[in-house]
């Protein structure tokens, strides 16, 4: 029988993701930050742990390092390690298979995620997910992600903002392309289409509200100017390929956002 025990400090995630599953008999919530030790008795630790809006893991860049790597340690025995595409940071080679090392500025200011999800990979027994710009229902709001930004800017009619130059590209997997997998070491996880800034802007427009603007504004340092995962060894391995498309993610995205605020309740919707 299976028995679940989720922990969560909620600095970026909400019980209101949970409310499914609280109450349920073979379900129990700790409040606990990764950085502590917890002393439990499991079987399986899937560790996804440390938050991945640049916002957020720039605002304590010390602490972020720590989830990852203290995170990890206190974690020992862990089954599956959520990693990231931004292992790879701003990469020279395009698409990133897993062996590609990364193009890392050790003193910028998105390091602590990228150094710290980086430096526990190896030579550990354990299965790694690099997970490529995931988005989808439940995301939190204007923080900061491109997705949870445009969105809700169309919902209330603001103008969507692209950070310059607007060419640089993501690759955006929907959160119900999930994968089941036994083989160790980093496998990507993504959408091996890659989409530019404008390109996304001009999607969530023309879906969600036409007459919307779009404006161009500042970046952010650092910024990545590429981003697409090969995703050959998930297909041979995991026999794994993604299966949402972007038009058919992003009006659920837009379903759950409507849902989520009252704010939206008297906008039109196409
Ligand atoms: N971005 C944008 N407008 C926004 C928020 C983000 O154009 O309102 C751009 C950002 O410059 C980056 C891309 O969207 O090039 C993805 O940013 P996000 O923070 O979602 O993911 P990450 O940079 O961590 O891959």
């Amino acid at each position: 029988m299976r028995f679940v025990i989720f922990a969560d400090n909620y600095v970026t995630g909400s019980k209101e993701n949970l409310e499914k599953w609280i109450g349920h008999p073979r379900f129990e919530l700790i409040r606990h930050d990764v950085r502590e030790p917890l002393l439990i008795e499991v079987d399986r630790i899937y560790h996804l742990v440390c938050p991945a809006s640049p916002i957020f893991y720039k605002y304590n860049p010390v602490k972020t390092i720590q989830t990852n790597v203290i995170g990890t340690l206190s974690m020992s025995g862990v089954i599956l390690l959520t990693s990231t595409s931004e292992v790879y940071v701003d990469p020279l080679i395009h698409p990133q298979p897993e062996s590609y090392w990364g193009n890392v500025n050790p003193i910028g200011v998105r390091s602590c995620y990228d150094e710290g999800k980086a430096s526990v990979q190896h030579g550990i027994e354990i299965r790694i997910a690099r997970i490529f710009n995931t988005y989808g229902p439940r995301m939190n709001i204007d923080v900061g992600r491109v997705g949870s930004n445009f969105i809700p800017q169309a919902l209330r009619g603001d103008a969507l903002t692209i950070q310059k130059p607007g060419t640089q590209t993501r690759s955006f997997c929907y959160l119900s392309d999930m994968v089941e997998g036994d083989d160790t070491g980093p496998i990507n996880i993504g959408n091996p289409g890659g989409f530019a800034m404008v390109e996304l802007a001009e999607t969530v427009k023309e879906l969600i509200t036409p007459s919307i603007e779009i404006k161009m504004v500042e970046n952010t340092p650092d910024d990545p100017r590429q981003r697409k995962p090969d995703i050959s060894k998930a297909k041979e391995v995991l026999s794994w390929e993604p299966m949402v498309k972007l038009r058919e993610g992003l009006p659920l995205m837009e379903e759950n956002f409507r849902l989520k605020s009252k704010l939206y309740c008297n906008e039109s919707s196409t």
